[in-house]
């Protein structure tokens, strides 16, 4: 006999929880289903624990630059046991907030276990049944580990292992120079280890204009990150008690030995053991599940939130993904994922805000467009706190004065984007925020300044404004 449910959720990532509390909060029964950490990737192996990393990486940056601002240490050593100590804390007690949260909601059922569909409204775990009208899926990602030459001969590391890291790697090759591996990079280095990144493409994040790609492979370079890129054919062996990365580029050393390898090359849906064909809900040629603008499966009384359906890859977006269906059924308020303003950060040292669209992009689109740039060397704040690398840029429609898009890599950038972003989301012109009154000595301060002295976007313009 399967116990009936107003809602069933599977997964406690970013917008599961807040469907709960909304979904009883109307008088629905719900049942809510973990098979491991409530709270999920952000909380266990992604944002909280890396960035709770970040900051102990940045004491020691900060620490090491003592001398410049006239503060006198002793040498200094990082203690990588108390560093994971630090970030086991600020994690576990994110993950059993919300566990305890969520079982003592009134209406709500946790379930612990692994969920699979058995028909469009039954799901089992374990041996129980459960049953339901409305459906929500929320079952996240996990580390893409791709077929390479090798692989299968070395141990290698992934976000979710590098949690349990409490020693220095002598020398970490990270495969992959996106987001994650970045992150990592720039962190482990700081803690004293030695760092290679390794990157298929090009140039580092890739998705990312040219002058934010490069001014970021330079910050890292700086402090000592190695970065090899155009590495088109990589694979690995056992070099004694180490390994070896070929990498095969057309410049520098063909292999690089290291102590540890971490794989940060993407990430793939948890959709592979739900049973989704029993329910009939489509998936793509990747796994995502296929959901439309309001994140509506293929089958009628199932939804799919969060990185499992393709559309984002942040908790930000996940969680905005809790609200368009909550808004949908709850508020007679017809909200669409094509409503948001993309938008994330990255969270290297100084980190990158971005908004919108890149330049490349406005480029490519052709329309008529202005662009603004500065240095943070020109930012008062920026120099204050002796940090001065980076720059920050906005391209403004030169029609409507509509912000099309923004990056600020430099101190602050991840909160002082927001001010962008609102006014993108307001869809007001630009001359909003540069009549507006910023406080002064703040990064944002010279945001009003950016925009008054905005370029029409030519071949040239960029390169020449960032001098
Ligand atoms: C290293 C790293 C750093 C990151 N940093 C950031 C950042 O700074 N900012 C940011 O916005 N994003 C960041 N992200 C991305 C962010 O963590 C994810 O986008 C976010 O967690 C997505 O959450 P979700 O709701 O889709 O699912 P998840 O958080 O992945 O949760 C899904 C949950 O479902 C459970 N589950 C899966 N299958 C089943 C099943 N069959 N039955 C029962 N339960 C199941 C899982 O155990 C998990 O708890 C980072 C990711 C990584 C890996």
């Amino acid at each position: 006999m399967a116990t009936t449910y107003d809602a069933i959720i599977i997964g406690t990532g970013q917008a599961g929880p807040f469907l709960a509390r909304r979904l009883t909060g109307a008088g629905m029964k719900v049942a809510i289903i973990e098979r491991k950490l409530f709270g999920g990737t952000c909380v266990n192996t992604g944002c909280i624990p890396t960035k709770t990393l970040v900051a102990s990486a940045y004491a020691a940056r900060m620490a090491r630059r003592a001398n410049e601002f006239g503060v006198v240490t002793g040498a200094v050593s990082v203690d990588m046991k108390r560093v994971k100590a630090r970030k086991d804390e600020v994690s576990g007690q994110s993950r059993t907030g919300l566990e305890g949260w969520l079982k003592s909601m009134k209406h709500c059922t946790v379930y612990e276990g692994h969920a699979r569909f058995e028909s469009p409204r039954e799901v089992s775990v374990g041996a129980e049944r459960l049953t339901a009208e409305r459906i929500f899926i929320n079952v996240g990602g996990r580390a893409s580990t791709p077929r390479m030459p090798g692989l299968e001969q070395v141990a290698y590391l992934t976000n979710s292992s590098m949690m349990d890291i409490d020693f220095l790697p002598g020398h970490l090759i990270i495969v992959g120079g996106s987001y994650i591996g970045l992150e990592f990079g720039q962190m482990f280095r700081r803690f004293g280890s030695e760092v290679t990144i390794i990157e298929m493409a090009g140039s580092l994040i890739q998705r990312e204009d040219e002058d934010v790609s490069s001014a970021i492979k330079e910050i890292l370079e700086q402090e000592g990150v190695h970065i090899r890129l155009n590495a088109k054919c990589i694979g690995f062996s056992r070099h004694g008690e180490e390994i070896a990365a070929q990498v095969d580029c057309t410049i520098g050393a063909p292999e690089v030995i290291g102590t540890h390898v971490l794989l940060a090359v993407g990430r793939s849906p948890n959709t592979g053991d739900l049973g989704l064909e029993k329910a009939g809900v489509s998936v793509d040629s990747r796994g995502y599940i296929v959901v439309d603008d309001q994140l509506r499966t293929s089958v009628p009384g199932i939804w799919a939130l969060g990185d499992c359906n393709g559309k984002g890859a942040f908790t930000h977006t996940s969680f905005n993904d809790g609200e368009i269906v909550a808004a949908n059924l709850l508020d007679n308020d017809p909200r669409r994922v094509s409503d948001r303003v993309p938008a994330y950060a990255l969270y290297i040292d100084p980190p990158l805000g971005r908004a919108g669209l890149t330049e490349a992009e406005v480029r490519k689109s052709r329309r008529s467009a202005l662009l603004g740039k500065r240095p943070m060397t020109k930012v008062g704040r920026a120099v204050e706190k002796g940090e001065t690398q980076g720059f920050m840029k906005i391209v403004v429609d030169a029609q409507t004065g509509e912000i099309l898009g923004a990056a600020i890599l430099g101190t602050g950038g991840d909160e002082v984007i927001h001010s962008i972003l609102d006014v993108m989301y307001a869809k007001a012109p630009y001359t909003v925020i540069q009549r507006a009154m910023h406080i002064h000595p703040t990064v944002s301060e010279l945001i009003p300044t950016m925009l008054g002295e905005l370029q029409p976007l030519t071949e040239k313009a960029g390169a020449d404004m960032a001098r």
